[in-house]
């Protein structure tokens, strides 16, 4: 089991090490608390400073920089690290819950993906939200069971297998249905909001603009 140019040694050192960490990350949740708070504001720096976005690149030693320009070296890199991840389970999981929490953490910040979970909230908590708010090109109706429909947007598994919200198209004599995704447009998300409510994206924002239109239609 001899990785990529690191002698067996050295790699037990690394693994001890590693393991260490993982231990930590594991049973101290402070630890593991400063960790994502680090990360985090390296992150938050990397977005908003010039200065340190540019260093970046040269943050990586020039070792490592030469190294990663040479298409053999990287070639075998990537193989190692293939091979590894067939064979050592614990590698495997570290990389599957590293690439899990890097996804969740991209759809937290994700506007559209934010929209999408709360607009669901709302319309499964709260009858006047689904009945009430003039909603533009389709109507959402909630069935007390997850029910099958033909979503004219998508074949995805989960809709195929039934889900409780439906976006019925108004005005539609026929049924014409979407799933609470495909009613969301990926280019322009907001515009699944009602009239009016473009810019809104809490439960209390909708409140408040609900009275607010209702106060202008009756003065
Ligand atoms: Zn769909």
């Amino acid at each position: 089991m001899a990785h990529f140019l690191l002698d067996s040694q050295r790699r037990k050192k690394l693994d001890e090490r590693n393991e260490r960490r993982r231990f930590r990350l594991a049973h101290d949740p402070e630890y593991q608390a400063k960790q994502d708070e680090d990360k985090k504001q390296r992150r938050l720096r990397y977005a908003s400073d010039p200065q340190y976005r540019k260093k970046q690149p040269e943050s990586g030693h020039i070792w490592n920089t030469r190294k990663s320009q040479d298409p053999e070296y990287v070639e075998a890199r990537n193989a190692s690290k293939r091979s590894r991840y067939e064979s050592d389970i614990e590698f495997r999981r570290a990389r599957q819950r590293s690439v899990e929490k890097s996804r969740v953490r991209l759809q937290a910040e994700n506007p559209r993906y934010r929209l999408r979970k709360s607009l669901h909230q709302w319309c499964l908590k709260h009858d006047w939200v689904r009945e009430t708010l003039p909603w533009k090109t389709h109507q959402p109706v909630l069935f007390a069971s997850k029910v099958h429909k033909e979503c004219k947007g998508c074949t995805r598994v989960k809709v195929r297998e039934g889900v409780k919200l439906w976006w019925r198209k108004i005005g539609d004599r026929d049924e014409s249905w979407l799933c609470h995704a495909c009613h969301m447009p990926m280019d322009n998300h907001t515009a699944a909001m009602p009239y009016g409510y473009e810019d809104v994206t809490t439960l209390e924002g909708i409140i408040n603009r609900k009275q607010e239109l209702e106060r202008t239609a009756k003065g």
